[in-house]
């Protein structure tokens, strides 16, 4: 763990260095939101914080692609970056083991509707392959329902509905 002030709004960080990918070049505040710079990382070493005003940084990952979701009278608008790993996706709620939970009033919308897996291709992109995860009222995939066990690739800007609650794949 490193500790590090944010340059912007000042709250105390600390960072599981071994969980930076090595390839960027900054990481947004949890706090602000505005980006850190990660050579400022190797500079915070050794200091020491008040603990009271320090924010644990959950390990960052490497953004594969965003999911937007669209607001609408019972959704406010949200997005999520996607990662490499499964990610399943669903309305927020205690009792949910979604990785992502969105903030609705829906619900027609499963805790634990869909599933994102996140895979490295042999071009070194990524691919993003959705399924329904044995929802109640299914998922429906550039207007068509998927089957079930169904899988399909994501391409940019398609579009998937879970109850009545619209999401966009953006790479
Ligand atoms: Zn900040």
């Amino acid at each position: 763990m490193i500790s590090v002030k944010c340059p912007h709004c000042h709250v105390g960080l600390k960072v599981d260095e071994g969980k930076i990918p090595l390839d960027i070049t900054f990481f947004n505040c949890p706090k602000c939101k505005q980006p850190i710079p990660v050579s400022m990382l190797s500079l915070g070493k050794g200091q020491n914080m008040p603990e009271s005003d320090t924010v644990l940084i959950r390990p960052i990952k490497t953004t594969t692609g965003r999911l937007s979701v669209i607001a609408n009278d019972d959704t406010p608008e949200q997005v999520f970056s996607l990662y490499e790993g499964l990610i399943i996706i669903g309305r927020k709620s205690n009792a949910s083991k979604a990785q992502f939970g969105i903030v609705t009033a829906d619900k027609s919308m499963s805790r634990e509707h869909i599933r994102i897996e996140v895979k490295k291709d042999a071009k070194g992109g990524y691919k993003h392959y959705l399924s329904d995860n044995n929802s109640k009222n299914n998922t429906l995939y550039n207007s068509n329902y998927l089957k079930h066990g169904e899988i399909v690739v994501l391409s940019n800007n398609d579009e998937i509905v879970i109850g009545h609650t619209v999401l966009r794949f953006n790479e």
